[in-house]
């Protein structure tokens, strides 16, 4: 919450020295734990309420302005050691941000004055990222460079290769210098900060912060493991490219092949920024990427010149920040699951409250540290919010509205779900649950193992696992290559349909390619696409069992922590007795695909049933074939079935396509498809 500010002209010199002097040193302290860090103190929409405060008194008591207040510096903190040093050939400016739509006007009556007319401006979503410039030179990507202080930045050169949107080449032969801003998609945030808290480590704060502490790194590797992207939006030498707005520079940019966001906007004049700002205040939560305001600048480049800039910031262009969206709630309880690994886990559940478009009730308090430095206790009253747009965040507690007596939140000491004692490992900020036969652990590995991205059993989800766990049909993924038709007609809602299906699906999961069955067997720190690449390096399950942190952590995108858990699981005897059982239960153990899948083939994300006899090649052929071309090959035919491929004898997986609706193909027409993939790319 922030506090009440004085208004300034109620301020005596001295209060105002004082505050002043308070301001600069808390602003120093954030920028360094936010620039330095990646590690922020406090919510965004704090910082730039306390910048915008020193900004004014500062303004109005100019005699306490000292050279290091962070007002001074363009990017407001020194450049991290470790990276090279890039001098900007031009200063890497920020924006000046304004947060109401009267101040949006103040902006606007200025510019008109100063220019002696109404300007047309361009409008653009102000993405949560942050600023690089690249430099290609005849077309080809020689440097990238962060902000840093706006005069120097870092550089990240071989970091920002890794990045697949931003092109090693421009599709004509140009020198320029862009700038854009590099940002972690919603989808690659959440996924990350999932793995960093079953991994035991600190999430990260927002998109923003990771995508800084992902790109600012020594080791590239890491980077490329991040999915970062890119939009471009600026030069500094727009001659280059022969254009003259900056609508028309952003066309060029995609024309050159560079990433560019196309939700921009001409506007006539600054009214017309309400609809856009609706739309997008509407929109938001479905954008694959954060957005945290509206970017609003001089359309003509000509008129930008006219304008010109302050030592910090552009006349040009200003942003307007979306108003935190915020929701006040009462925590009812707390709540401890143990994850795959072993890490306990912290959720606040909480009165069901709308924010920014869904409907909240739970919020992940990630590990005790950070549950116990918020102090958040049953009964309390809290602020939500969404961080980076989209994971619902609790940002502190409303001691006025704390219950009298209420008691500080204990940290259990032991398991939710078998009551061993946990533990806090070397450097994990996560509690751990260590006992291999916890109940909760088999349940949450036994559900990755089967789960889509893992084996892909279609019918085995959390709740079919609880029920042959609890009669002990299952003890370990061996185990469900062992169940039985007459196990699971025992079973409650289990009818003669869903046993043959669960059977069917759990039968096909044998022909998958290795790199499935490294992901299901739920390794610390070996994610699908980890896994991936040390099946494709490794071919078989044994060669991977065999190979030493050195071979693994050769490959490009594997780190040594990433080897050194594979070669620790591998050496246990639990992992060598199971290696042995899945090799008896006919399990595949061999890497099948040499493919990268192709996003744009037609079988990419369907999902198909495979029925009947085929004529040319087995039916495991013809499953691979479709899992190569990214295709989710089921058992069973439902209504969220795409495609039918169904050979001589076809029965009732035939009869139920039918009667659905579920498109059928015959043999000839899969074969004919096969071949148009083959042509088209
Ligand atoms: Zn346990």
């Amino acid at each position: 919450m922030l506090p009440e500010f004085t208004p300034v002209n109620n301020l005596t010199t001295q209060m105002a020295q004082q505050e002043i002097a308070t301001l600069q040193k808390r602003l120093t302290d954030y920028g360094v734990a936010y620039y330095e860090e990646d590690a922020p103190l406090v919510e965004d929409y704090i910082y730039d309420a306390f910048y915008a405060r020193l900004v004014l008194l500062e303004a109005q008591f100019p005699q306490f302005v000292t050279p290091d207040s962070p007002t001074q510096n363009v990017g407001g903190a020194k450049v991290k050691s470790g990276l090279a040093k890039v001098v900007h050939p031009a200063p890497m400016l920020s924006l000046g941000d304004v947060f109401s739509l009267e101040e949006l006007q103040e902006w606007d009556e200025r510019t008109t004055k100063t220019l002696g007319f109404q300007s047309e401006y361009n409008l653009e979503l102000k993405i949560d990222g942050l600023a690089v410039a690249l430099t290609y030179v005849d077309g080809k990507l020689v440097q990238a460079s962060t902000r840093g202080n706006g005069s120097i930045g870092e550089d990240v050169t071989a970091n920002v290769k890794t990045i697949r949107s931003i092109p090693q080449t421009l599709t004509e032969p140009i020198t320029i210098e862009v700038r854009g801003e590099i940002y972690m998609p919603k989808s690659s945030f959440a996924t990350l900060n999932k793995q960093r808290e079953a991994d035991g480590l600190e999430p990260f704060a927002n998109p923003r912060n990771a995508a800084a502490g992902s790109l600012r790194q020594l080791n590239v590797a890491i980077t490329k493991k991040r999915e970062l992207s890119a939009f471009v939006y600026y030069t500094a030498d727009p001659d280059a490219i022969g254009v003259t707005t900056q609508s028309g520079a952003l066309e060029r940019f995609a024309a050159l092949g560079l990433p560019t966001d196309d939700h921009n906007r001409v506007i006539a004049k600054m009214a017309d920024i309400d609809a856009y700002i609706a739309e997008y205040t509407s929109q938001r939560e479905r954008l694959a990427y954060g957005i945290d305001g509206v970017v609003v600048k001089v359309n003509h480049l000509d008129n930008q010149l006219d304008l010109g800039h302050t030592v910090k910031i552009p006349r040009w262009a200003i942003a307007y920040k979306f108003p935190p969206e915020e929701a006040l709630t009462v925590v009812l309880d707390i709540e401890w699951t143990v994850g795959r690994t072993g890490a306990v886990t912290p959720t606040a559940v909480m009165d069901p409250v709308q924010l920014a478009g869904t409907t909240v009730q739970r919020a992940s308090l990630h590990n005790p540290d950070y549950l116990n430095a918020k102090d958040i206790r049953i009964g309390d009253t809290v602020t939500l919010h969404k961080a980076g747009d989209i994971i619902p965040e609790i940002g502190q507690v409303l001691l006025a509205e704390r219950p009298a007596n209420n008691q500080v939140y204990d940290i259990p000491t032991f398991c939710p779900a078998c009551h061993s004692e946990l533990v806090h490992l070397d450097g994990e900020v996560a509690l751990r649950c260590i006992n291999p036969f916890c109940v909760a652990q088999i349940q949450e590995k036994l559900t990755h193992f089967a789960s889509r991205n893992a084996m892909n059993i279609d019918g085995m989800g959390p709740r079919v696992v609880s029920q042959l766990l609890k009669a002990n049909y299952i003890q370990d993924v061996a185990s469900i290559y062992r169940l039985q038709e007459t196990q699971l007609l025992s079973l409650d809602k289990f009818k003669e349909k869903s046993v043959t299906n669960l059977l069917s699906a759990i039968t096909t999961s044998k022909s998958n390619s290795l790199e499935r069955l490294l992901f299901g067997l739920g390794i610390r720190m070996v994610g699908a696409k980890a896994a991936r690449l040390i099946a494709e390096k490794f071919k078989t399950l044994q060669a991977i069992a065999d190979a030493s942190v050195i071979d693994i952590a050769s490959i490009a995108g594997i780190g040594e922590t990433i080897a050194l858990s594979v070669v620790q699981y591998f050496k246990t005897p639990e992992a060598k007795q199971l290696l042995i059982e899945l090799r008896e239960a006919g399990v595949n153990q061999t890497y099948l695909s040499d493919v990268i899948v192709d996003e744009t083939s037609f079988f990419y994300g369907k999902k198909i049933v495979l029925t009947g006899k085929l004529e040319k090649g087995s039916r495991t052929e013809a499953t691979k074939w479709l899992q190569d071309h990214g295709a989710q090959v089921t058992g069973s035919v439902s209504a969220k079935t795409d495609l039918l491929i169904a050979g001589e004898d076809a029965g009732s997986k035939l009869d139920k396509a039918n009667a659905l609706g579920v498109t059928v193909w015959d043999e000839q027409a899969f074969i004919e498809a096969q071949a148009k993939e083959g042509t088209d790319k």
